[in-house]
């Protein structure tokens, strides 16, 4: 007999954030649940201070 997943109980267990990468900007886990960036591949927390990390860091200071 076949399972009907509409049938089956829901799991109610708080989900674990799961890690997505690292954040170029502050070094720190990007998990999914975090507002997040992704940069030709490059995760950056949707994040003032690490958005501005990250551009220091690939862009070039000029002035
Ligand atoms: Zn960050």
């Amino acid at each position: 007999m076949l399972d009907n997943p509409i049938l089956k109980p829901l799991p109610f267990e708080p989900q674990e954030p799961v890690e997505l990468g690292q954040c170029c900007g502050c070094g720190n886990e990007v998990y999914d649940i975090d507002e997040c960036i992704d940069y030709d591949g490059d995760l950056i927390h949707d994040d003032v201070f690490c958005l501005a990390s990250y551009m220091r860091e690939i862009g070039d200071k000029v002035g």
